[in-house]
C-alpha cells in the first residue's frame, strides 16, 4: 500500500531529492543524525527518518517543533523486534540494555529491520533517492541495493578513530600483534619526513578498533568494513580544523567523497529551548538547574557526566564524589538512574548536605548541550564520547578525559595530546577489562586532575585560551563559508543530482 508523505502529494512529475536516514538506536547516534536531518531539510531535501516507538517518544517535542517550522522530515516508526532477538520488551535503545551481555542481541535486533524498512520505503511517495546509514547498520547496504538507490555511510565517531581503525585493519597490522597494548605506528599520517606528529602517532589494538575486536563482533566488524568499501560516499560528524591530519589521511585512503559536516551539535546553538530537549526529556526542572548555574561565577562550575551508556559501580561513584568534594570546586554531577543504589543514595544525602550550594546533582537525563554552553561551566569530566567531546570543543570547555570504550581513548588523546585542552585521568584499559567491583580511578586522582583543570595556574589558563580558539574554529566551520557549511552544500548537491536524471529529477 502506497504511503504519500504529507505535504508532497503534489502533481509535479519530478521527484524531489529524498534521503532516508537509518540511525543506530543509541543516543550518541540518533542525536547527531537528527541534527543532520534538520540541516538537510532546511536546505530543501525531503528526509525520511527511521525510528521506533520508544525512541520517537523521547524526541516528541523536537518532532513537534519540526512540524511547526514546516521542515519536511517524515518519521517512520518501526516496531522493534525485542522478543525475536531475546531482549526485554521496550529495550529499543542501547542505553536501555539491562546488561552489556545483550549488546550482540541488540545488534541482531536492528538487523531484523532490513525487511520492514525495505517494504516501507518501496511504497513511499515520493520515492527515496538516497540513503544515509549509520556505519553500525551495514545490513542497510542490501536494502539500498535492492531499492536501487545511492547510499552514504554516516560516521558518528571521530575521524582519528575511524582512520586509525580502518588503516590498521586494511594493512592487517594487528594480525602479528599478540599484545593488545603494543603501540604501533599508524601508516599514512606523515606527509613528509619532517612531520613529527604524524610520524610519532601510535595506537594499540585495544583502542582502535577497540571493542569491535571483542569476541562476538567479528561478523559485524567485517560487514562494517565491507559496507564502507561499497558505499558511494562518507558523511562525518567532525570538522576539518579539529583533526586535520586524520581527515586528510582518511580522504586519501577511502578514495571517495568524504563530507565533514560537524560539529552537528551546533545546529541549535542559538535556540535554548531546543537545546534542552535534545535526546530525551531532562530529569530536572530546567528553571531550577539554569537558575543555579546563573547564580554561579563565570567558568567556575565543573560538569561531570559520562554519556548515555557508561555505568559506574558504587565504589567508583563514591570515589568520584569524594575526589570532587575534596577539590573544593563547584560542580554539576550527573548520576544515572541505573547507577543509583541504596548505598549511593545514602552517601549522596551527606554529600549534598556538606556541599550545600556548591553542588547540583542530576539523577537521569541531563540537558547536556545546554549545560556545556552556559557561561558558568568551566570544565568537563567526560568519558570522551565523540558527541560529548564535540559539545565541549564547540563551547570552549576544557576537559578531564576518562575514556571507557570504543573511540573514546583516541578522542581523549586528541583532546590531551593534539588539541591540548584536556588532562587525562590516566585510565588505559577499556571499562570491560575491570572486574565488577574494581575501582580504576581513586579519589586522589580525581582531586588532583580537578584542581589542575579548574585552577588558575599558567597551564590551566593556556588550556582555556586554546579551548576558546578551537571553539571559534568550530563555530566558523558551521557558518556560511566555513568548511562544514560548504560540505553540507556539496552533500545536498550530491543528493539532488541523481545520476541519469536532470536537476529537476526527470529521467534523461
Ligand atoms: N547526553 C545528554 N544527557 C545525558 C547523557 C547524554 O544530553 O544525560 C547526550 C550528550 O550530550 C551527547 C550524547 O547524549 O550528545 C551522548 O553521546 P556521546 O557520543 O558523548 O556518548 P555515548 O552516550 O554514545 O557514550
Amino acid at each position: 500500500q502506497t504511503t504519500i508523505i504529507n505535504g508532497f502529494n503534489n502533481n509535479t512529475t519530478t521527484t524531489p531529492p529524498h534521503v532516508v536516514i537509518v540511525p543506530l538506536m543509541a543516543q550518541g547516534h540518533i542525536i547527531p543524525m537528527l541534527d543532520m536531518a534538520r540541516l538537510l531539510a532546511e536546505r530543501g531535501v525531503l528526509v525520511t527518518f527511521i525510528t521506533t516507538p520508544v525512541n520517537a517518544s523521547r524526541i516528541k517535542p523536537i518532532i513537534a517543533r519540526m512540524h511547526e517550522s514546516n521542515l519536511h522530515i517524515n518519521f517512520i516508526e518501526l516496531p522493534f523486534p525485542c522478543a525475536e532477538a531475546g531482549l526485554p520488551l521496550g529495550c529499543e535503545n542501547c542505553d536501555l540494555l539491562p546488561s552489556k551481555d545483550l549488546v550482540v542481541n541488540f545488534f541482531d535486533a536492528i538487523r531484523l529491520f532490513d525487511h520492514s524498512i525495505e517494504q516501507r520505503l518501496k511504497d513511499l511517495v515520493p520515492r527515496p533517492t538516497c540513503m544515509i546509514n549509520d556505519m553500525s547498520n551495514p545490513w542497510a547496504a542490501n536494502v539500498a541495493r535492492s531499492l536501487n538507490i545511492r547510499r552514504l555511510v554516516f560516521h558518528g565517531p571521530s575521524c582519528i578513530y575511524i582512520y586509525c581503525s580502518y588503516v590498521c585493519q586494511q594493512h592487517k597490522i594487528y594480525e602479528t600483534v599478540t599484545d593488545e597494548f603494543e603501540e604501533i605506528s599508524v601508516p599514512g599520517l606523515a606527509d613528509n619526513d619532517d612531520d613529527v606528529v604524524g610520524q610519532s602517532f601510535k595506537v594499540c589494538k585495544l583502542h582502535a578498533p577497540g571493542w569491535f575486536n571483542a569476541p562476538g563482533f567479528e561478523k559485524l566488524r567485517d560487514e562494517i568494513l565491507h559496507a564502507e568499501e561499497t558505499t558511494d560516499g562518507v558523511v562525518m560528524n567532525t570538522f576539518h580544523d579539529v583533526e586535520p591530519m586524520f581527515v586528510e589521511a582518511y580522504k586519501k585512503v577511502i578514495g571517495k567523497d568524504v563530507w565533514t559536516v560537524g560539529p552537528l551539535c551546533l545546529y541549535d546553538k542559538d535556540d535554548f529551548c531546543a537545546r534542552i530537549e535534545r535526546g530525551n526529556k531532562a530529569a530536572v526542572d530546567p528553571e531550577k538547574l539554569f537558575g543555579w548555574l546563573e547564580s554561579m561565577e563565570e567558568r567556575s562550575v565543573l560538569y561531570v557526566s559520562f554519556g548515555s551508556l557508561t555505568r559506574m559501580n558504587v565504589g567508583q561513584i563514591l570515589e568520584i564524589g569524594s575526589g570532587l568534594e575534596a577539590s573544593g570546586v563547584p560542580l554539576l554531577w550527573v548520576i544515572k538512574d541505573v547507577e543509583k543504589s541504596p548505598e549511593v543514595e545514602e552517601w549522596l544525602k551527606g554529600f549534598e548536605q556538606r556541599m550545600s550550594l556548591r553542588s547540583f546533582v542530576i539523577n537521569g537525563w541531563a540537558p547536556q548541550a545546554a549545560i556545556l554552553s552556559h557561561k558558568s561551566v568551566g570544565g568537563f569530566v567526560s568519558h570522551c564520547g565523540w558527541n560529548s567531546t564535540l559539545e565541549a570543543v564547540s563551547n570552549g570547555v576544557p576537559m578531564i578525559t576518562w575514556p571507557q570504550f570504543a573511540d573514546q581513548f583516541l578522542n581523549g588523546r586528541l583532546v590531551v595530546e593534539l588539541l591540548r585542552i584536556g588532562i587525562a585521568i590516566g585510565v588505559k584499559k577499556p571499562a570491560f577489562y575491570y572486574g565488577k567491583d574494581e575501582i580504576p580511578v581513586k579519589k586522589d586522582d580525581v582531586e588532583r586532575a580537578v584542581r589542575s583543570l579548574m585552577g588558575d595556574g599558567e597551564e590551566a589558563e593556556e588550556r582555556r585560551i586554546r579551548a576558546i580558539e578551537i571553539k571559534k574554529k568550530a563555530i566558523k566551520a558551521m557558518e556560511e563559508g566555513g568548511s562544514s557549511y560548504e560540505n553540507i552544500t556539496r552533500l545536498v548537491e550530491y543528493i539532488k543530482h541523481e545520476p541519469g536524471k536532470d536537476v529537476q529529477g526527470t529521467q534523461v
